[in-house]
């Protein structure tokens, strides 16, 4: 059992929200009950989420994407209105936490596909004033793009969209979780030979050709689904509360 006001704190200083320049709020986005027992995480927070934290009597719901984002229609109606009443309804706090949970180097989504994929960390880049968001690295050893292929579906539970950007085998590659795609011209520049995101446009598959880079669209869902579960573990490692990972079926 801890406070909301201690969690949310803690989070805030672990995570180092404050160093980032994001498009959504991070932290407590929807007040619910004073303390927390039991945590429940998950990619985003859609309405069967929702109801499944409901269903496990969550006490809070902490996410990768939450609510509110820059570009988005600020009034709390329809959608919005159906998942925030929900939660408000049954006293649910909803946390969330966007780029910090990305760029994280414990329990961030690209750590965690790193330690997942086997790939040796060399660096880490800023991109638009945040930093940490392009990870680059080395395999153990050689692999072609359809042995890459084979091994990202095990780990993803998802056969990633391919674009081969020619015939060389990978060694070095680059990743930033979610839709990161356009990315992917800085990863050629750190000479990475592939290039991992969740996404895809039509333009990346000429980027791909042209810049002589193999494109993986591992899936937005697929790639962000280890941070979440991760702090949430590491919460209620240290919390004493009960953690419960919340998966979606999401194609996408
Ligand atoms: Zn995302």
């Amino acid at each position: 059992m801890i406070l909301r006001s201690e969690l949310v704190a803690y989070a805030h200083h672990y995570l180092a929200c404050n160093e980032f320049s994001d498009y959504a709020p991070n932290g407590l986005q929807v007040e619910g009950v004073d303390s927390i027992q039991r945590l429940c995480t998950a990619v985003t927070a859609s309405a069967d989420v929702i109801k499944t934290a409901v269903d496990y009597r969550a006490d809070a719901l902490l996410v990768h994407h939450g609510f509110f984002w820059r570009a988005e229609e600020p009034c709390v109606v329809g959608m919005k209105k159906t998942r925030i009443a929900l939660l408000l309804q049954h006293n649910i706090n909803l946390l969330a936490y966007h780029l910090p949970l990305d760029c994280h180097g414990e329990i961030g989504n690209n750590v965690c596909l790193a330690k997942r994929l086997d790939i040796e960390l060399l660096s880490r880049h800023s991109v638009g004033g945040n930093r940490d968001l392009l990870w680059f690295g080395k395999l153990a050893k050689p692999l072609t793009a359809i042995a890459w292929q084979t091994r990202l579906s095990q780990v993803l539970d998802r056969k990633p969209l391919l674009v081969e950007g020619g015939s060389h085998l990978i060694s070095q590659v680059a990743w930033c979780s979610g839709g990161a795609q356009d990315l992917i011209e800085s990863a050629a520049k750190l000479g990475a030979d592939a290039y991992l995101s969740g996404e895809i446009s039509e333009r990346t598959f000429y980027q791909a050709k042209e810049l002589g880079i193999h494109y993986f669209a591992g899936g937005h869902h697929a790639t962000e689904r280890f941070g979440a579960q991760a702090l949430g573990e590491h919460l209620a490692e240290r919390f004493n509360v009960t953690h419960r990972f919340i998966d979606s079926e999401n194609p996408v």
